[in-house]
């Protein structure tokens, strides 16, 4: 955070009465510093006319224009790593085989515009079917729809009859979901394909999952072999990767493979946490919704078998998600919105402090560590000049009570102001 100089004070002068220029201001009564975890008081934070923080510091009386959240606690806009935007839990199971592809398109747009209001300003989408997260993606990028800056996947690789198939009917209807291929070869091809239709990272299904017919969470999917080849093809066209892992085996053969997340991470055993920390592989660790398959599953259609699963994972992934954080692996924010409902991904934080962090951590996790891991880190995930003007507010200090990020009241994107509910 820079000092008050008189080159700051002159250009927020300039920046805020200048008519060529619009830009903006915002008057935080406090801003949670997320590198530091400081909380300043009495901070202005002014950006451009394209939506670009132009300066951040102590509030001057020049600077008493702009929008007045003298009230508020602000801080950069959260970053959920794990979102399945375009899909509800109540498509799970055999209904889901009812949705067509258009209509998940619509269910991307309702779910977009939940997730900003709810103080996400950037997520990773991690797996559509039929490229619908790329049209959402688009419909925000061309301002036709409103929602955050997404990061997406398509379709997820998978192996023939593994978590990202789709496994629910016979063989006579042939069916099989697009992102399956089997093989080095065709895996890389496969990445090729995603990416030509517009993929930003690529998703893999390493393991077995919860929500799946016919296999097992910790039960191996690609080889080692296959994930290289992903890794590697991916890498080479720019893009990183994301492993859907939740069985022992797979996480540590993701790690090895060269793979840039883990997701679920369930269950890691000391020699993964160890290669994680080796290779600066971050784990997404989605806490909270375990609560919600297990008291909502059944009447939102998943399978009972996936409800099995769950009673046995979800216990265990919260005790290595403390085990993982005490041994300091890197951890990104990522909860797999839409196995719950979209809006309540800021639910997580409470877990993530129940179970070992403290709200800072948390708050990291999903801020610097997630921009990290998006390798957007230059212009999300905190307050700086040069960064977008992704702000959130909230009332009251996250540092004692995470929870009020349930509750975000002030939602800014690229300094576009999405909800004010402190001008109500
Ligand atoms: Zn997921």
């Amino acid at each position: 955070m820079r000092k008050l100089s008189l080159a700051f004070v002159l250009s927020l002068i300039a920046a805020i009465t200048s008519s060529a220029a619009p830009g903006g201001a915002i008057h935080c009564g406090k801003l949670l510093d997320v590198r530091t975890g400081q909380l300043l008081s009495d901070q202005i934070v002014t950006f451009d006319a394209e939506g670009i923080i132009t300066a951040v510091g102590p509030a001057t009386s020049a600077a008493a224009s702009g929008v007045d959240l003298s009230m508020a606690t602000c801080l950069p806009g959260l970053i959920d790593v794990h979102t399945h935007i375009t899909g509800d839990p109540t498509s799970n199971g055999y209904a889901g085989l009812g949705i067509s592809v258009p209509r998940q398109a619509v269910t991307g747009v309702k779910n977009a515009r939940l997730a900003l209001r709810a103080g996400f300003t950037t997520i990773r989408n991690v797996g559509a079917g039929d490229y619908t997260d790329v049209a959402v993606r688009d419909g925000i990028n061309a301002s036709e729809i409103e929602g955050p800056r997404m990061l997406v996947s398509g379709p997820p690789l998978g192996i023939t009859g593994g978590h990202c198939d789709d496994n629910l009917l016979p063989y006579e209807y042939h069916h099989k979901k697009e992102g399956v291929a089997d093989g080095p070869w065709a895996a890389r091809s496969k990445v090729r394909e995603v990416i030509k239709y517009g993929a930003d990272v690529i998703k893999v299904c390493a393991s077995g999952g919860v929500l799946s017919k016919g296999d097992q969470p910790g039960t191996p999917q690609y080889s080692l072999e296959e994930m290289q080849a992903i890794a590697d093809e991916a890498h080479k066209l720019g893009r990183k990767v994301a492993a859907h892992a939740h069985g022992t085996q797979s996480i540590k053969d993701a790690i090895r493979a060269g793979i840039d997340s883990i997701e679920h991470s369930s269950l890691i055993d000391d020699e993964g946490i160890m290669l994680a920390k080796q290779h600066g592989t971050y784990l997404v660790f989605d806490i909270y919704n375990d609560d919600f398959i297990l008291q909502e599953g059944a009447k939102a259609g998943m399978l009972p078998e996936s409800i099995e699963k769950e009673k046995k994972l979800g216990r265990l992934q919260r005790e290595n998600f403390r085990k993982v954080f005490q041994a300091g692996a890197k951890i990104a924010y990522g909860t797999d919105s839409g196995v719950y409902p979209h809006g309540d991904n800021a639910k997580q934080f409470g877990k993530m402090v129940e179970w070992g962090m403290k709200p800072i951590d948390a708050i990291q996790a999903s801020t610097i560590n997630a921009a990290n891991l998006l390798g957007w880190s230059e212009k999300v995930g905190s307050l700086e000049k040069g960064c977008y003007a992704d702000l959130i507010a909230v009332q009251g200090n996250p540092l004692s009570d995470v929870k009020v990020l349930e509750n975000v009241k002030f939602v800014m994107k690229a300094g576009s102001v999405v909800r004010n509910d402190f001008a109500k």
